[in-house]
């Protein structure tokens, strides 16, 4: 798969490539060389990176270090431009063993190469791809919702296995959260070469952490190339599922966006709706009233000129920290309200393009990219979570867990008091008095204390007593006048698959058996909803490390184990047995209960009404990944 350019043969002199070597991420450098010109004798002991962990600067290389990486990079690039290369091919579980160990300096266990040499997926190779094809005739069709990064994921899988499928889509165009996200300074905070697929790695992306539009652009292309628009069908929602056991088949009733009703059948249903796509407005008195325009930020209203006006944000979560620091530049007044302020992850690079150097380096450097997104996905597979770690012992009135979240806590502190030193008012608003990692992290590069501090923006912590005709009166009885309400408010995100109606065996309402407290095995299947399988359902969302494509491409693998069981072993639909379903979650009720965000007691969309840890997976990238390997028959009650 393409989607972006391959490298280009080098012809740059020695001067351009030593002016590139200064940009260059030298832990992922040597490996790539060392694979591309066959000379593994490259990853030198004592150039190796010393702290394979997010955020070090070139892995905690010494300057000395640096300038022997530099050294050595500039001659094997040499050999590279000047042809004299005989790389042979190797197996690709030996190079992965032979560069793990050299950035990480310790052997990867033999449980984790098959999953390392996945995530490697050097150029051309696809080791997710399902190894089996359905045949002519298959017995099986497949009915996916949504084509966001997931369906279009799910989508391409059923392809290559041959499995006839659908994706009905309520929106325009593919993209899910991309497409639909479009205020200002929408990007994303997970690194571009993590944030996408393992099979479609892009050399070419215009900036660390990608920009709305040009994810949306990603998107469309996999879609594209894998020729999976002809099956997607436009403007068209779910409105209800409807499992018929006799026929082991789901009637989904479809809507257009026209209002015209369609019944289509399917074996299998693929949810992949995603936990954050329907905008929750707040409860808030008088919303209704208010006389000026008001909108969701998932639903910017780019019609309203925001220019010269007076505008009310009302939230502080990841969406309002990008695009309050764009519109705070054209309005005339900006009161932003917060009710609880985020931790933030200082990252300097967040909002800057790919250096030169570094972008010249990934589009020469064959297989620079792919070493590089192994480097940032082995960074985040533990991520924080051992600072997320509950410590019993660990006394601190509610301010940290552990002595690792202390330590968290400390750092950040330091940061946020040395971006507020010149506003003690602003810095005791912003300082969260609860533990790091109990509500999501935020990233920044200083954009967002520079606009709080801007002459036309006031932070209001004062809580929101109602909304008038004319604006927001807080609890104090000021009323803040304003022409524009944005909601920067987040999403319903624990009510999953929200509002179809999912009717499963014995007429059975996924609503009435959830009752509000979503829970399912693996994220993926629900007893009672037989071949009805979610993509980023209950207690898949992670938030201090990976990705959540990494995830949804677990999830794809095992539904496609699932059904791959149907297919070849002639069966009809498979049900998940209530007993595995109910220990799975207790296990994870368990763990979620010892982490940050379920322990603290500060508000947070990972939790649902009853206060149930609903979205977030409590473990490791690899508990998950070897769970989601393969079904395990007995799991499952075949119909
Ligand atoms: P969010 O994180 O749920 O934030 C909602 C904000 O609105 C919070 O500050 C919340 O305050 C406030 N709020 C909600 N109801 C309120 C009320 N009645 N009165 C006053 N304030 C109220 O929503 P989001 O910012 O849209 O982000 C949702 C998730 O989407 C993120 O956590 C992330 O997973 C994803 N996202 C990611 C990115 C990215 O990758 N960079 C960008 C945008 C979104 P409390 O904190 O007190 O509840």
């Amino acid at each position: 798969m393409t989607t972006s350019r391959a490298t280009e043969p080098i012809t740059a002199n020695d001067e351009a490539i030593r002016g590139a070597l200064n940009d260059a991420f030298l832990p992922a450098l040597l490996p790539a060389l060392a694979q591309a010109t066959g000379d593994f004798a490259l990853l030198r002991h004592d150039l190796r990176p010393p702290a394979a962990a997010p955020g070090m600067v070139q892995g905690g290389m010494s300057e000395e270090q640096q300038s022997a990486v530099r050294d050595v990079a500039f001659d094997a690039l040499k050999v590279l431009r000047d042809g004299g290369v005989n790389a042979k091919q190797r197996p690709i579980e030996d190079d992965v063993r032979r560069i793990f160990k050299w950035m990480t300096s310790s052997p990867a266990s033999d449980d984790y190469i098959p999953l390392l040499v996945e995530e490697a997926a050097t150029a051309g190779q696809d080791p997710r791809a399902p190894t089996w094809h359905a045949g002519d005739e298959p017995g099986l069709s497949v009915a996916i919702i949504g084509a966001g990064m997931s369906g279009i994921l799910a989508g391409i899988r059923l392809k290559q296995a041959g499995v006839p499928f659908v994706i009905l889509e309520k929106n325009a165009d593919v993209g899910g959260t991309w497409f639909e996200n479009t205020y200002p300074g929408a990007r994303v905070d997970v690194q571009s070469a993590f944030y996408s697929y393992s099979f479609a790695q892009k050399i070419d992306w215009p900036n660390s952490f990608s920009t709305q539009d040009v994810l949306l652009d990603y998107f469309r292309d996999c879609a594209e190339e894998q020729g999976i628009r002809e099956q997607i069908r436009f403007n068209t929602e779910v409105a209800s599922a409807t499992f018929d056991e006799d026929a082991c088949t789901w009637s989904l009733r479809l809507r257009s966006s026209a209002g015209v009703e369609e019944v289509i059948e399917a074996q299998a249903v693929i949810s992949a709706v995603g936990q954050l796509n329907r905008p929750k407005l707040p409860d808030i008195a008088g919303r209704e009233t208010f006389s000026g325009p008001s909108f969701h930020s998932a639903q910017w209203d780019h019609s309203i000129d925001l220019a010269g006006k007076r505008v009310a944000v009302i939230g502080t979560g990841a969406s309002a920290v990008q695009f309050v620091p764009e519109i705070a530049e054209q309005v005339a007044e900006l009161k932003v309200f917060q009710r609880t302020p985020a931790w933030f992850v200082p990252v300097p690079n967040y909002r800057d393009a790919t250096p030169a150097g570094l972008e010249w380096l990934f589009l020469h450097v064959p297989h620079f990219m792919h070493w590089y997104r192994f480097w940032v996905f082995w960074t985040s597979t533990e991520g924080l979570l051992p600072a997320s770690i509950v410590d019993e012992d660990w006394q601190s009135e509610g301010s940290s867990i552990s002595a690792a979240n202390d330590q968290v806590r400390q750092l950040f502190t330091m940061a946020l008091n040395a971006q507020y030193e010149d506003r003690p008012d602003v810095l005791e608003k912003v300082l969260p008095t609860y533990p790091p990692a109990a509500k999501r992290f935020l990233l920044d590069n200083g954009t967002w204390p520079a606009a709080l501090k801007r002459d036309n923006v006031e932070l209001i912590t004062d809580g929101i007593k109602q909304i008038t005709r004319d604006g927001v009166v807080t609890e104090d009885g000021r009323l803040i006048g304003t022409d524009v309400i944005i909601y920067g408010t987040g999403f319903h995100a624990s009510q999953f698959l929200m509002p179809m109606d999912i009717v499963g065996r014995d007429g059975i309402v996924l609503k009435e058996q959830w009752a509000g407290d979503a829970r399912a095995y693996l994220g993926i299947t629900v007893p009672n909803f037989p071949n009805l399988f979610m993509l980023y359902g209950p207690n898949t969302n992670i938030v201090v490390n990976g990705s959540i494509i990494f995830f949804s491409e677990c999830e794809v693998q095992y539904v496609m184990g699932c059904l791959r069981m149907l297919v070849k072993d002639g069966r009809r639909a498979m049900d998940c047995k209530q007993v595995v379903h109910d220990a799975y979650n207790e296990r994870i009720d368990e763990a979620n209960l010892q982490r940050v965000w379920g322990a603290s007691d500060v508000n947070s969309w990972y939790k649902n009404e009853f206060g149930r840890v609903s979205q977030n997976w409590p473990f490791n990238l690899i508990d998950y990944w070897k769970q989601t390997r393969e079904p395990d028959p007995s799991d499952y009650v075949f119909l």
